[in-house]
């Protein structure tokens, strides 16, 4: 294993948020940076020393990424396999085009999870509209389709409550699909962990998240769950980042099951919008540890600072023009991070912000309030 000092180069493949805080924590450390990314000044190109401007398929333009890096990570797990194995035949990338492999395609994850027997919503694949009707008459309602490829924040999902809803799911089945079983959940937590090269792993504290139309609102830390069950979720995370032979960091995302049973919802190979908790609140961020992971050094410790409520801001506080921010820059405890994404759209995510101290009790409400007034126009 080669260990990449400061000095070298790190090539992102994808430059959205994620892009821009793993470039970030690799300029701190004094790495040069490069991003793979169709926009000219996306939230990455704008904070690394060079940018390829192409979409991420495209496989010349991460060629010459590859020959400008030493060493290659992405921040998005639908790049292409083909491309990634074609990069990784120039320069190491982390995580391997394997794991991407099995990931990128809710079925074959699905399938991997339930081969390596790990607890998870009854399945059925449903890529035509005869499969449908078999995969309903065996999962029942209520239940939820999902497109297997592409989906994020929830798109790219039907649910399914009763035989009104099949119109809908049969359109979505125009691309392969997988039905699942919807879990009446106590609460939704996820695992990020850390993977190095030998197989050594470190947890972030266990986030809880809330969600609002399928996008993540609320993330905080800790989890309220016994100690008992937190093991048991990193124990779970830990054998399958190992099962995947996965490097860098993953995030695991888990229902809490009425009763008590944890069931993994899925697994993102990369950093995840319920670790960005960890930048700010913990010893290490996942950027950095993601890092660490890939750059050959060892993990770093990851303990939580202070309890911490992550809250996404979303592109509908703009709707009316930028959002107030007062409500949340006067706040001592808040901090705020923005992505420099100029178009705002509802349910984008423009930024998030974090609120430090006290308890996560208080904290949620607080942020719900911060929220609240941000989005109210002033003299209201
Ligand atoms: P993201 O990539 O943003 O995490 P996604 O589009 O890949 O989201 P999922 O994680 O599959 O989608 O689903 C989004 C949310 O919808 C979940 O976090 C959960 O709140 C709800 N959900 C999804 N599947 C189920 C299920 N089987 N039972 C209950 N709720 C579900
Ligand atoms: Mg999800």
């Amino acid at each position: 294993m080669k260990t990449l000092l400061p000095g070298s180069t790190l090539g992102i493949l994808g430059g959205g948020q994620l892009g821009r805080y793993l470039a970030l924590a690799a300029r701190r450390m004094g790495y040069k940076t490069g991003v793979l990314d169709p926009a000219p000044r996306g939230p990455a190109a704008q904070v690394c020393d060079f940018h390829v401007r192409a979409p991420v398929e495209d496989e010349a333009a991460a060629l010459e990424l590859a020959k400008r890096s030493d060493v290659l990570t992405l921040e998005w797990e639908l790049i292409p396999s083909p491309l990634l194995r074609a990069v990784s035949a120039k320069k190491p990338v982390f995580p391997d085009a394997r794991v991407l492999e099995i990931i990128q395609d809710r079925l074959v994850q699905k399938e991997f999870l339930g081969k390596e027997g790990f607890p998870q919503a009854r399945f059925k694949s449903a890529a035509s509209a005869a499969e449908l009707s078999a995969a309903v008459a065996d999962i029942g309602y209520p239940s939820i389709l999902k497109r297997r490829r592409a989906g994020y924040d929830g798109k790219g999902q039907s649910a399914l409550g009763g035989e009104q809803d099949l119109p809908a799911a049969l359109e979505l089945v125009s691309a392969p699909c997988v039905l699942e079983e919807k879990i009446d959940f106590e609460r939704e937590i996820s695992v990020v962990l850390a993977r190095d090269q030998k197989g050594n792993v470190e947890f972030f504290p266990i986030a809880h998240n809330e969600h609002k139309n399928g996008i993540l609102r609320l993330s905080s830390a800790p989890a309220p769950i016994s100690e008992t069950r937190a093991r048991e979720a990193r124990d779970l995370a830990a054998a399958a980042a190992q099962a995947l032979g996965h490097v860098g960091v993953m995030a695991i995302e888990m229902f809490v099951a009425k009763g008590g049973a944890l069931l993994i919802n899925e697994i993102a190979p990369r950093v995840h919008n319920s670790g960005h908790y960890t930048m700010g609140a913990c010893a290490v961020s996942q950027f950095e540890q993601h890092l660490r992971a890939g750059l050959g050094l060892p993990l770093a410790e990851t303990w939580l600072l202070s309890p911490v409520v992550m809250a996404n801001l979303l592109g509908d506080l703009w709707t009316a023009g930028a959002p107030r921010w007062e409500p949340l820059l006067h706040n001592p405890r808040a901090r705020l991070y923005l992505y420099g994404k100029d178009a705002p759209r509802p349910g984008r995510k423009m930024g998030h912000f974090l609120l430090l101290g006290g308890d996560v009790e208080s904290l949620r409400t607080e942020a719900d309030q911060i929220l609240r007034r941000m989005g109210t126009p002033p003299g209201r």
